[in-house]
């Protein structure tokens, strides 16, 4: 765990002389700890993983998201805390960087080669979807060959957003959905902590996102362990399956500052089963309707048969950081957000192939009989 040098990012001032107002999108974008290292940015080493291959970047304002979730560290409640590129995104520090130092360096090949997937997320800000418009385009026009995924908080978006983004060369188009049911969305997103967005303009959001882009190009981000149980979860997960997209899974961590800084992190048991799941319906035609869950939603038989359960079990694929692909094989994600949802000490979602001690461990928590 001290391999993993979080505190580093204090001393990196990558924009000398500028104040986090001076600081924003198009001219400037915020990315994740990993692909800071990835790219040389700023030193550091993570434990057991040495890069990410994703390059993940966020839109950044100084008056900063204009939603207010409940579980975000970005949320409008924080404004008096820190400077908006000073929060923490998903548990990890995400530095403030010139865009076109971004795009330099990995022109010139900073990263190693390393990157196979750049990400642009979204926030709830009306310059947020021109400015990924831009963002895009740049990017597209010096790097053709590494694909561009948007994650998106769909609240301000129209569908013709969503097509302009696919003709300016988006490859994959991501909702960060977040909660699995109407009631968790609402009190997590919605009106009752007044923040915006609305669970039917999300799922528009997600049909647009599956006739516009198509099979295997759009995704949804889930975060398990906000109330929901794990039959409402997995029914999710094979509805989004249905239209054609992925599901990419977040445990649920307690962000400091946050409204929920009080809610435990997921239970191990409830998350490795959904991972699992997940993992079957969308990669080995497992069915959620074959699933059996007793009276308080938890699963009790994944629906398959005990040798494919436990070569499954053994690969521990479905334990690894679920999202959107690279160069490889379909169901590892090139977006390995290393520590994005855990301490390394208890590893939540596995930024790498996991070793035969760590299925071990795996098997230990998810309690599963097979
Ligand atoms: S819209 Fe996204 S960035 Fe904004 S508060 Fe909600 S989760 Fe955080």
């Amino acid at each position: 765990m001290n391999d993993y040098v979080e505190q580093a990012i204090s001393f990196y001032h990558p924009s000398q002389g500028k104040t986090g107002k001076e600081m924003t999108s198009p001219d400037y974008v915020q990315l994740s700890t990993a692909a800071a290292i990835t790219l040389g940015l700023m030193p550091g080493r993570m434990y057991r993983v040495d890069c990410t291959h994703c390059l993940n970047l966020l839109v950044t304002y100084p008056e900063g998201c204009r939603a207010n979730c409940a579980y975000c560290g970005l949320a409008r409640h924080r404004e008096e805390d820190r400077e908006f590129n000073a929060r923490n995104f998903i548990r990890v520090d995400w530095p403030t960087a010139r865009y076109q130092e971004i795009i330099d360096r990995v022109r010139r090949g900073d990263d190693k080669g390393r990157f196979q997937r750049m990400c642009i997320s979204m926030i709830t800000h009306p310059r947020s979807g021109d400015d990924t418009l831009l963002l895009l385009e740049q990017w597209v026009k010096a790097l053709p060959h590494i694909p561009v995924s948007i994650l998106s908080n769909p609240t301000t978006m129209e569908r013709r957003d969503l097509e302009a983004l696919k003709r300016r060369g988006a490859e994959i188009f991501t909702v960060a959905l977040d909660a699995a049911t109407p009631e968790v969305f609402e009190r997590t997103r919605g009106a009752a902590v007044k923040s915006p967005h609305e669970w039917s303009h999300y799922w528009r959001a997600i049909g647009w996102a599956a006739e516009i882009f198509g099979p295997e190009r759009f995704g949804v981000h889930l975060i398990c362990g906000m109330g929901e149980t794990e039959q409402e979860m997995l029914r999710l997960v094979q509805r989004i399956r249905d239209m054609g997209g992925r599901s990419h899974l977040f445990a649920f961590f307690p962000e400091r500052g946050s409204m929920m800084e009080d809610w435990p992190a997921v239970e191990q048991g409830q998350w490795r089963r959904v991972q699992l799941g997940r993992y079957l319906i969308d990669y080995a035609g497992g069915r959620f309707e074959k699933m059996v869950f007793d009276g308080k939603g938890r699963l009790t038989d994944f629906g398959v048969c005990r040798e494919e359960l436990e070569a499954y079990l053994h690969s521990g694929k479905p334990f690894q950081t679920s999202g959107c692909p690279g160069s490889g094989a379909p169901d590892v994600s090139a977006c390995n957000r290393p520590y994005g949802d855990s301490m390394p000490s208890d590893i939540r979602s596995y930024p790498f192939s996991l070793a035969a001690e760590d299925v071990v461990t795996v098997l230990r928590q998810a309690n599963i009989e097979y």
